[in-house]
């Protein structure tokens, strides 16, 4: 990947540089591996976590590495363009991390967050429900408060890292319907009555696991309970305008990757006696494409951005994730087409790449629900 990349400070820069070497030396060797055999690499996320890049746009204070998201995203962006499913867990481990980040007491920072943050724990994000995705706010997941702490039953949908966190953010209606009646709670891993069903069967990233979790009569403490009774969406919402930003680096990422790897490939194939890239049909698709990249780039930069700078960004973020991921699913099914049928089997990553992308349109909110949010959001 050559980037120019302008980044605030040197230390950043020197980061940026430390989060190359690992993606390319700890994790692109083994991406074929874990994506056939369908195995969650928790070995290789404790090397991400101990080189600090689970938790890079947290207060230093608690463990995090204090950098502005900027930097952060253009870091995932780094991991994705070599392992998507390792950017992705970093992704849902900052999502699992908000509440308490952003919402937790004092007292609740203090005793979670520099275990969560410290990199040896994993976390994963409890939204969706079978019968509630795109209209989360009517999730049916109840907590009862007793007195000995909040009872939880119902059933998670589409966890990610289900079987393999160490701490579920969970999403549960403490009061009546609508948004203004749910909560969020932390529940820690082996808390007893959750049960994690069968992974789900995926079309792509293997490598992370997902599947549902059913909560049976499951206690957590009081003190559990991240801001007040009836913050739970807002909290909810909170963590994907951050996550939105980080999925559209995914895309970038993602996209970057499948383009540098047709452009190589256009480069060395031959065809009617020349070099494919020299047909205008085969170049002027590699150039679209990494302009479309190079666009998705500054969109999400920029609202990364307004993010650092204490603006309001959620509109800016729905926008970066709806292009990036729309251009991210362009782009590599382009790269497909200039391989040819070389792009269409597994002997070439850009079939992976394709595959991958598509997830990317439907997770944290569809891109049919980021067009609804900013047109909702039209002046
Ligand atoms: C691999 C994977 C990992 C995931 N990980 C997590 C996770 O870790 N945590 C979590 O909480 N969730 C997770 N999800 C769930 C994901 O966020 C949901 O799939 C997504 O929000 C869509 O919900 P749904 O699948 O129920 O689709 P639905 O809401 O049923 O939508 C079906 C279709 O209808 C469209 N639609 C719905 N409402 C509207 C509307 N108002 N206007 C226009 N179109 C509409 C949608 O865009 C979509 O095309 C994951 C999903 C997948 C596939």
């Amino acid at each position: 990947m050559k980037v120019q990349r302008i980044l605030p400070t040197e230390e950043a820069a020197d980061l940026l540089g430390l989060v190359r070497e690992i993606a390319a030396g700890e994790l692109a060797p083994h991406v074929a591996q874990f994506e056939a055999a369908h195995e969650f690499p928790r070995e290789i996320v404790r090397t991400l976590g101990q080189a600090g890049l689970l938790s890079l746009a947290y207060p230093e204070e608690y463990g995090g590495g204090g950098q502005p998201y900027e930097v952060y995203l253009q870091a995932l962006e780094e991991i994705a363009y070599h392992w998507f499913a390792m950017a992705e867990a970093v992704n849902v481990h900052n999502l699992a991390c908000f509440g308490t980040a952003t919402y937790g007491t004092k007292a609740q920072r203090a005793e979670l967050l520099p275990g969560m943050l410290g990199g040896e724990l994993l976390g994963a994000y409890c939204l969706s429900e079978p019968e509630a995705g795109s209209d989360a706010a009517s999730l049916t997941t109840r907590a009862v408060r007793q007195d000995d702490g909040y009872h939880i039953t119902g059933t998670k949908s589409w966890v990610t890292h289900a079987g393999y966190a160490d701490f579920y953010n969970v999403f549960t209606r403490t009061g009546g319907p609508g948004a203004r009646g749910l909560s969020c709670l932390v529940v820690p891993s082996g808390t007893p009555g959750m049960v994690v069903h069968e992974r789900e069967r995926k079309l792509g990233v293997w490598s992370s696991p997902t599947a549902q979790i059913g909560f049976d009569d499951v206690r957590v403490p009081a003190e559990r309970l991240i801001g007040r009774e009836g913050k739970g969406f807002l909290i909810a919402m909170g963590a994907l305008d951050c996550g939105r930003l980080g999925i559209a680096a995914c895309a970038v990422g993602i996209a970057q990757a499948a383009t540098d790897y047709a452009v190589r490939y256009a480069k060395e194939r031959h065809q009617f006696g020349q070099r494919i890239i020299s047909f205008q049909g085969v170049g002027f698709m590699l150039a679209d494409m990494a302009t479309q990249i190079a666009a998705a780039r500054a969109l999400t930069l920029a609202a990364a951005r307004l993010k650092d700078a204490g603006l309001p960004y959620s509109l800016e973020a729905a926008k970066a994730k709806l292009f990036a991921t729309d251009m991210a699913m362009k782009v590599t099914t382009d790269a497909v087409q200039v391989l040819g049928g070389a792009g269409y089997v597994a002997d070439h990553p850009v079939e992976r790449w394709m595959r991958e992308a598509k997830l990317l349109q439907i997770v944290e909110g569809t891109n049919q629900i980021q067009r609804m949010v900013i047109s909702q959001g039209l002046d």
